[in-house]
Parts: structure tokens; C-alpha cells; sequence
């Protein structure tokens, strides 16, 4: 294949455009701020997974309240028709005593259900206080990842811009090395990252090898314009003032 040395040269160029892009993309995929995100994302499911455990908790313990209201109530509506029965006098003697029997007996049951009536109240309460807990603990983490994720967005941003400043002048030089030989270097590029590098002191700057002296001599004769590979490395080897030949 034959191109000329300022085709080859071009292409080191491409090489450095796409080193960068890969580096800039690198970069993007590894910001630390994107795992803090993931990490403090997965806290948040969590609290979400409990808030949601004590709010049911809630709604039974409420439920219970109103049964033990609704039960110390209708002892309650008993025990005045009864008292007003008894406070009327009408009745024989044996049904004011047996009212008064009822009496006694629904002020020790009143007594019963208003304990547990406190019981689930104290309940009630002790996850009332939990569950804000758990919702500002969740405010203050919806905070946090909001500024995180605003400062994602600005590192994203500025990557992006670099990017875009980086490949501006791509395409020119995509044109100006020509087809033929941009296609050789993105079928090398496809399997080894970078698709070409500078000889420079008698060394690939892909691999890093050094030319065995054969080589070397092979390279002295060859035309200007024969593209070159690297026997190691397969990369488009280009020749520049520093190639040590
Ligand atoms: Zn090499």
C-alpha cells in the first residue's frame, strides 16, 4: 500500500484525536461522582423499601386505635343508660341492684379497654415517630443526590465540550489521509485500541519495541511512501524526523 509521508504523518494525528476521545471517554465512564450516585441511589431504595414497611405498620396500628376508641366508647354509652336508668329510681329493687352489678362490672371492663387503648395509642405514636425519622433522613438524601447529580451534569457538560473540541478536525483529516488508508487504521484501531504510532528512535510507539537492525535496514530502503507496520504489533508505523533511521 502506498501513501505519502504527509498522508502517514496525518494519520499520527488521527491517532492523537482518537487517544484522547478514548481518554475523555474513560474519564466520563469512571467519574467518581457516579459511584457516590450509585451508592447513595441504592441507600435511598432502601429507606423507600422502609418507609413504605412503616407506614402499613402505621395503618394497622391506626386501625387498632379507632377498634379500641370505638370498644371504650360503647362501654361507655352503656354505662351512662345504665346510670340514667338507676338514676330514674323506676324498676324493682332487684333490677337496681342488678344495674348496679352491670355497673361495677362495665366500669372494671371500661378500665381494661382503655389500657389497651393507650397500649396502641403508645404504638401508634412510636411509628408516627419513626416513619418521620425515616422521611427527613430520606429529604436530606434526596438533597445530596440532587447536588451530586448537578455536579455530574456540569462534569458531563464539560466533557462533552471537550470532546466536541477535540474532533473538530477530524474530518479534515480523515479526507486529507484518504480512505484506503483510514480504513487500514480502523481495522487495526477496532483490535488494538490505536491503529498507528510514530517511529521514533528506532522504537514503535505502540508496543514499544525496538526494530531489530534487519528491520531497521528494510525500512532505511523503502519508498517514502510504503506504508509501514510494526512486525510486533501490527500498528501503521509512521516514519518521522525522530525515527532514528
Ligand atoms: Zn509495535
Amino acid at each position: 500500500m502506498k501513501a505519502d509521508p504527509w498522508r502517514q504523518l496525518r494519520l499520527l494525528d488521527l491517532q492523537a484525536i482518537d487517544t484522547r476521545v478514548a481518554q475523555i471517554t474513560h474519564a466520563r465512564r469512571t467519574l467518581p461522582v457516579l459511584a457516590e450516585l450509585a451508592d447513595l441511589e441504592g441507600k435511598a431504595r432502601l429507606i423507600d423499601d422502609q418507609v413504605v414497611r412503616a407506614r402499613t405498620a402505621l395503618d394497622d396500628v391506626q386501625r387498632e386505635v379507632r377498634k379500641a376508641e370505638a370498644d371504650v366508647q360503647l362501654v361507655r354509652d352503656r354505662a351512662a343508660r345504665d346510670r340514667a336508668r338507676l338514676d330514674s329510681g323506676i324498676g324493682t329493687a332487684k333490677d337496681l341492684v342488678a344495674l348496679q352489678h352491670e355497673l361495677e362490672s362495665l366500669a372494671r371492663r371500661q378500665s381494661e379497654l382503655e389500657d389497651v387503648e393507650l397500649e396502641v395509642m403508645e404504638r401508634a405514636e412510636d411509628l408516627e415517630s419513626d416513619l418521620a425519622n425515616l422521611t427527613a433522613g430520606r429529604d436530606r438524601l434526596s438533597e445530596r443526590i440532587a447536588g451530586l447529580e448537578a455536579d455530574r451534569d456540569v462534569s458531563l457538560a464539560a466533557f462533552a465540550k471537550d470532546e466536541a473540541e477535540v474532533t473538530r478536525p477530524r474530518a479534515d483529516i480523515v479526507a486529507g489521509v484518504g480512505p484506503e488508508l483510514v480504513a487500514l487504521y480502523d481495522k487495526i484501531a477496532a483490535s488494538s485500541v490505536t491503529g498507528a504510532a510514530a517511529l521514533r528512535q528506532k522504537r514503535c510507539g505502540g508496543c514499544q519495541l525496538e526494530l531489530n537492525p534487519v528491520e531497521i535496514q528494510r525500512i532505511r530502503s523503502a519508498p517514502e511512501d510504503e506504508v509501514l507496520r510494526c512486525e510486533e504489533c501490527r500498528r501503521i508505523l509512521v516514519r518521522t524526523p525522530e525515527s532514528g533511521l
